[in-house]
């Protein structure tokens, strides 16, 4: 240290207080990395690593982004999951004296990033902490950007899944813990691997009860916990201060826009495990990560980017309450009666821009002038939206009436005080609008005067000195000059001062000049300073209506997502159902919402019938193919819709509220975690059998597939007789399964019926009819589908002669060869061996169901056949 240059010396001593980050020091109008963090950054960035003398022999590690362009570097880092320390100059180098002042402003992480650029502004952008000791946890989940904070206690023995599934559901972007979560040991993993969040392990004293009470108190401005509803909640409250204290630690600005505690209770939403998120593909399609084929996409006809967050959030937490769920419906209801209210809301939400995050940016002081424009012009929507919802009859759709401020007072205040057009920056002037203040009029009058002043001066000069291309300019260097070109320089005025001599003229001053140069200035400095200080002042004002604005935007964000679910409900011919607490899922012509938004060609609808007693599980087979996976997924999806207040895809539906789902379908997202598919199809089976309830809704698509025949047909008739006996589980289960054997349970266990994907067989052909009928199916299929996907006739030929062996019971035989020919010429042998017609003459006749077939059909395939024979 001691022989480090004193620049180096400081930047050891910020980077001594920060070392978890990539400090960004600023040195000119450049960011600069040293030593690891350069190398870091090197990498990442795909910057050129440089060297800088640091006072000792090697040079130092440096590599650098130019401070203008810094944020698209940040927003990179940040994706990443890096945290950036930005450190400025603290004083304006050309005055300091020394070494200039440098110290951090901000530390950017995942989870407290504010720059729209580097937001998604359809998603929240969450930051979570959690405090956790043995079976018990307050949880905490805040968006900066919008203000938001949700908070939870969690209890239990299986906390651990309940803690994967809270953090499932918000999805956060960082995640800070304290020392006692990692007893919790899948926590870890399940953060970095499967969310894909960073990780920060604080220490005790961050989540200290006392500190932490105080924090919270001076945060919402309140003398007792009682007055939160924090009381009981030690937890939360640890784990709130903890969040707020590192959101001052990082930020270094106050942090006025939270406002509110939401305290919410789990048991409020259906249990929806990471599995059944990605699975039923609620937000975006498991294979291509999009949203185009997810739920969201079919559902998603918001306008704001508030209606979009909100959106994705009702997606992500279906409710529990009968009441709360037919609140919405009331509002859906009511939007869906009413074509011309429909278009006139979608008209007026149309160009309502981000209230949320602007208020963000407006109370965090980062906002432009651009910035309260675009609030003023959102702000002219509002009066008029406002009034179409006069009438409104539903609870909720009144409810948003009257939360709803027009916000007139503020629109007029920025509509007077800003410009149209206010120019990016906040420092250079030109956004206050003429007539706001006099004094700035008055300055802004004497700079213009002053330029007029000049002009007569230019004028005055030419016609004294005779010079007829003498010419008054300005550049910052020298200000207002008077430049001579080289044929008349000698005519100069000796009171003039020469001040720079360029190649084909001169420049000079007057004493005239220098004194109007004092003069405007003067002006424009004050002016721009002025400007500066009314900019803040409205920016201020309009803060200080931040739970006006906030208020409103919810209730717009509340009326987007209706509005959407009672477009989509009336453009897709969906039903309000009929939701209650009884146990049964009836629906008649259900569609599955994102498969039939999907086909060119119609959709088969389907009939369901789920109760707690007959018809608990429902045990399906039928061809590979036929749509087993499409029933089972759009019955659950069909009770995620009725449970955020959507209208269904079907004729008639009734649904018994679902507390859970839970999904057992196909290879998981999870191979990269090191684990066979079997593996993991079994620890899933094995949560699935440990959480559910009576009142879950299962669906189980091909158990034990990924072992030997009889060990997976055992598991899966296992998993069956405990899901289906209401002494074990005796939950609402679809179990698809290609072990036919399975289908004797119907007689043995009660609750369980048989259903199967109708097929019509003719000859070697199969026509999928996608009708689920009552009972099991009787053949597979599987090599019939195998030919329809393209697999070479030899391989179905033969997969067809095995089968038959197997099916008689013999033992598999090779299929007859002679040595030693080359292939192709064994080929011709086996087929001369027996004689080809032959062959598929025997084959289609093995085939054939004679009662399948129409007279003419019969008459086809006779006439077909004897020509094959000859
Ligand atoms: P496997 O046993 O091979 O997994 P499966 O029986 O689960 O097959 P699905 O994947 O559900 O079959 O369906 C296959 C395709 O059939 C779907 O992608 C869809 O295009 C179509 N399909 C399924 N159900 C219907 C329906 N009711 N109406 C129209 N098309 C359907």
């Amino acid at each position: 240290m001691a022989n480090l240059s004193p620049m180096m010396q400081q930047y050891f001593q910020i980077k001594e207080q920060y070392p978890n980050t990539l400090l960004f020091f600023r040195l000119g109008d450049f960011y600069e990395m040293f030593f690891d963090d350069a190398k870091t950054a090197s990498r990442e960035l795909e910057l050129t690593l440089t060297g800088r003398d640091c006072g000792q022999e090697e040079r130092a590690p440096m590599c650098g982004v130019p401070f203008h362009s810094a944020e698209t570097y940040i927003a990179r880092l940040v994706a990443k999951g890096y945290k950036v320390a930005i450190c400025e100059q603290m004083e304006d180098p050309a005055l300091a004296k020394g070494l200039v002042k440098r110290d951090i402003v901000r530390v950017i992480t995942p989870g407290t990033v504010l720059e729209s650029s580097m937001l998604d502004e359809t998603k929240n952008n969450f930051i979570c902490s959690l405090c956790a000791e043995e079976n018990r946890a307050g949880i905490c989940f805040a968006d900066i950007s919008t203000g938001e904070l949700h908070a939870t206690t969690l209890e239990g023995t299986e906390l651990e899944e309940q803690l994967k599934n809270e953090l499932s559901r918000y999805s956060p972007r960082e995640i800070l813990i304290n020392p006692a979560a990692l007893a919790y040991k899948a926590l870890p993993p399940f953060i970095k691997e499967r969310l894909s969040a960073s990780l920060e392990l604080l220490e005790d004293d961050a989540f200290e009860k006392d500190v932490c009470t105080t924090l919270v108190l001076e945060q919402f401005q309140k003398n007792d916990l009682e007055e939160l509803d924090l009381r009981e909640s030690p937890l939360v409250v640890c784990a709130i201060g903890a969040l707020l204290r590192y959101l001052k630690q990082t930020q270094r600005t106050g942090l006025e826009r939270m406002t509110q505690i939401e305290l919410y209770s789990g048991a409020q939403f259906m249990r929806l495990d990471l599995n059944a998120r990605r699975n039923l593909e609620l937000l975006e399609t498991m294979r291509n990560k999009e949203k185009r084929g997810s739920l969201l996409w079919v559902l998603d006809k918001t306008r704001t980017a508030m209606g979009k967050r909100l959106i994705r959030v009702w997606i992500e937490q279906p409710l529990l309450s009968p009441a709360q769920i037919s609140r919405r419906q009331n509002a859906v209801e009511e939007l869906t009666e009413d074509a011309i209210l429909r278009d006139s809301l979608a008209e007026q939400l149309t160009g309502i821009h981000d209230l949320e995050r602007l208020l963000s940016r407006i109370v965090y002081g980062s906002a432009n002038g651009r910035e309260l424009r675009s609030l003023s012009s959102a702000a002219a929507k509002l009066p008029g939206l406002k009034a179409l919802l006069r009438e409104s009859k539903s609870a909720l759709l009144s409810g948003i009436h009257q939360d709803i401020d027009p916000l007139e007072d503020i629109q007029d205040l920025i509509d007077r005080a800003i410009v149209d057009d206010p120019p990016f920056s906040i420092r250079d002037g030109g956004m206050i609008r003429p007539g706001y203040s006099e004094e700035l009029d008055l300055l802004k009058g004497d700079m213009s005067d002053g330029k007029g002043i000049i002009a007569q001066i230019e004028a005055k000069e030419r016609e004294r000195t005779g010079i007829p291309k003498l010419k008054v300019g300005y550049n910052r260097v020298f200000g207002y000059y008077i430049e001579i070109s080289n044929s008349y320089k000698e005519q100069a005025p000796a009171e003039y001062i020469r001040k720079q001599t360029l190649t084909n003229c001169e420049r000079f001053i007057t004493p005239e000049l220098k004194e109007l140069e004092g003069r405007i200035l003067g002006a424009h400095d004050r002016s721009v300073q002025l400007e500066h200080q009314l900019f803040d002042e409205v920016r201020k004002t309009v803060a200080a209506q931040l739970n006006r604005v906030q208020q409103t935007a919810q209730a717009v964000a509340k009326l987007d997502v209706l509005l959407s679910f009672a477009q989509v409900s009336v453009k897709n011919d969906y039903t309000r159902p009929v939701v209650n607490l009884d146990g049964k899922i009836v629906l008649k012509e259900s569609r599955h919402p994102v498969i039939e938004a999907l086909l060119d060609a119609p959709f088969v609808p389907n009939d369901v019938q789920l109760d707690k007693d007959e018809n608990r599980v429902a045990i399906i087979t039928g061809p590979n193919m036929a749509g087993k996976s499409t029933y089972m997924r759009q019955i659950a999806l069909i009770a995620v819709m009725a449970q955020i207040g959507c209208f269904v895809p079907a004729a008639h539906a009734e649904l018994g509220i679902v507390d859970s789902i839970f999904t057992r379908v196909g290879a998981s997202d999870d191979l990269a975690s090191g684990q066979s598919t079997f593996m993991v199809e079994m620890t899933e089976v094995a949560e699935i059998i440990r959480n559910a309830t009576d009142k879950s809704l299962l669906i189980l698509d091909e158990i034990g597939r990924g072992t030997s025949t009889y060990d997976g047909m055992s598991i899966a008739r296992a998993v069956l007789e405990f899901v289906a006996d209401k002494k074990t589980l005796g939950a609402k289960a679809l179990f698809a399964t290609h072990y036919h054997e399975l289908t004797a349970l119907e007689e043995q266990l009660s609750g369980v019926k048989n259903y199967n994907i109708a097929v019509k067989k003719r000859g070697d052909d199969i026509t999928f009819l996608r009708r689920i009928v009552r009972g099991g199916a009787d053949d597979s299929f599987g090599i019939e589908v195998a030919k329809l996907a393209g697999v070479p006739n030899k391989v179905v030929t033969r997969a067809k002669q095995i089968l038959a062996e197997l099916e008689g019971g013999q033992e598999v035989s090779m299929p007859k060869r002679r040595g030693r020919k080359p292939a192709s010429e064994q080929e011709d042998v086996q087929l001369a061996l027996i004689p080809p017609n032959e062959t598929e003459v025997m084959e289609r006749l093995r085939a054939l169901d004679v009662n399948t077939l129409t007279p003419i059909e019969c008459m086809n395939t006779l006439f077909e056949l004897s020509r094959l024979a000859h």
